[in-house]
């Protein structure tokens, strides 16, 4: 208990930690970290002296979930930017084994606000941030565009194209939402 309202934590025995530490990861899980000779009610009292710190810091996290933050800058991007491309070339051409669309150049960008998109002319364009996410978000990604160059909208033919390789389209598409650039 902490000022009154319950909290889980998780207690880890260390040999090589020399003494209590707390810390609050970014999915709002509290752990404090301890002596393998340390009894838990020490650690729990540790908790307890700390609690304005811990209580701040899991509102904090729990506040902002469940948003993922991705690293960025140009830095960033000049490093990943080649991976990016060899990745997005590749996944696109996999999927297009099932599509059969035609396309034709595929740029990498380091956008701020969007994932993707496909223009007029047949070009597809993605972040490079896509090297960041889980496969499944990134297959939900490619198909998105590629089915794009059949139908540039968001109509009901559209998710159809996108239903026949990703069944589960809109469970991606939340998850991606949740990521944050
Ligand atoms: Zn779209």
């Amino acid at each position: 208990m902490l000022n009154g309202q319950e909290v889980a934590y998780e207690l880890k025995k260390s040999r090589r930690a020399g003494n209590l530490r707390i810390s609050v990861g970014c999915d709002a899980n509290l752990a404090v970290t301890a002596p393998w000779f340390v009894p838990s009610g020490t650690a729990e009292n540790f908790l307890r002296q700390k609690a304005d710190w811990i209580l701040s810091k899991l509102d904090y996290w729990q506040k902002r979930q469940p948003l993922i933050k991705l690293t960025g800058g140009g830095l960033d991007y000049k490093r990943n930017k080649t991976a990016a491309r060899r990745l997005v070339v590749s996944e696109v051409a996999r999927w297009n084994g099932f599509y059969h669309f035609s396309y034709r150049r595929i740029s990498i960008r380091n956008q701020k606000t969007r994932w993707g998109s496909c223009s007029q002319k047949g070009n597809l364009n993605f972040n490079y941030k896509i090297i960041y996410l889980p496969k499944p978000l990134r297959d939900y990604l490619v198909v998105h565009e590629l089915c794009h160059l059949r139908q540039p909208n968001h109509s009901k033919r559209f998710w159809d194209l996108v239903a026949e390789t990703i069944p589960d389209h809109k469970e991606r598409k939340k998850e991606l939402k949740k990521i944050i650039f």
